[in-house]
């Protein structure tokens, strides 16, 4: 293959906005047999409303109002650049004093306030076991007050456009379709089987997401992992081949071997034609 050859095919895909950063990654598309998709920003926008406040009344505490309460996840939720904590912040009527925060990536965010702990995140995170027996099975976000629950978040974004058509395409194609996610409410089981994926583990650490690739990886497997590159980098380190979608953040600072410039996961079919006609070409 000639360099020119290769620059360009690779000047073909930027026209699309499809930015190659690593060309030798490209060499694993041809073989490629599983895709593992990130949820949170991936799949879905990244953009969080919240839909529904659950409250529970915490022993020897006045009850705080909703109102109040959200401030004060507010001002927590202001040191983080989760896409959850945006839906948060857009709630902040007052600053508060905040002290020791500490960010968990992919799990939550912590904090001392008024003298108390406070814990904002995952059911993990907020050490509640069963979210189903308290009725809060959707809630993906929850606070806990010096370890006692004190609200059930559920708070929703949207499907990306064009991630069914993505989706139905790669599988008529007979790639093995999964998606490794943080979130371990019902909305992730629900979205796995609306999308008919083929796996899916919820509740990942990172580097339980990690785990899960090099589990594939090690079994011969050939894998590409899609994300936006939000706490990805683990993954993409694990995966052959790693693409990161624009998700509004900043994308330099992301590892990926290749970005989709643009915020539309379907130019994936793109890449993967481009590499099963390319082959001849990169190597
Ligand atoms: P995904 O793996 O789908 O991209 P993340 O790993 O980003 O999701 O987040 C997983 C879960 O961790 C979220 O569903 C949420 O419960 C919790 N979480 C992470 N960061 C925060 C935060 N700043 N505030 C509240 N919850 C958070
Ligand atoms: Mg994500």
């Amino acid at each position: 293959a000639t360099p020119t050859a290769i620059t360009c095919a690779l000047s073909r895909l930027n026209r699309l906005g499809i930015l190659v950063k690593n060309s030798q990654a490209l060499e694993t598309l041809p073989e490629l047999t599983h895709i593992i998709f990130d949820k949170t920003g991936t799949l879905t926008e990244g953009r969080f409303s919240i839909v529904n406040i659950q409250r529970f009344q915490p022993v020897s505490s006045r009850q705080i109002t909703d109102n109040e309460l959200l401030n004060v996840v507010a001002n927590l939720e202001q040191h983080s650049e989760h896409p959850i904590a945006r839906a948060f912040v857009s709630h902040l009527k007052q600053n508060l004093a905040i002290s020791q925060v500490t960010i968990s990536i992919g799990q939550g965010i912590s904090g001392i306030w008024q003298d108390q702990q406070l814990r904002v995140g995952s059911a993990e995170f907020c050490q509640i076991n069963n979210p189903e027996q308290i009725g809060a099975a959707n809630a993906n976000v929850f606070v806990t007050i010096d370890q006692q629950l004190v609200a059930a978040f559920t708070l929703a974004d949207n499907l990306r456009p064009h991630a069914l058509t993505l989706i139905r395409n790669l599988q008529q194609q007979g790639y093995r379709l999964g998606m490794l996610t943080g979130d371990s409410s019902g909305q992730a089981a629900e979205l796995a089987a609306d999308l008919n994926l083929d796996f899916m583990q919820q509740g990942c650490s990172p580097a339980d997401k990690v785990a899960a690739i090099t589990a594939l990886v090690n079994d011969g497997h050939k894998v590409l992992m899609l994300g936006d590159g939000i706490n990805d980098s683990p993954g993409f380190n694990a995966a052959h081949i790693s693409v990161a979608v624009d998700s509004g953040t900043d994308l330099s600072k992301n590892q990926a071997d290749v970005v989709l410039l643009k915020p539309d996961i379907s130019l994936l079919a793109f890449l993967l034609a481009a590499g099963k006609q390319a082959s001849g070409i990169i190597r």
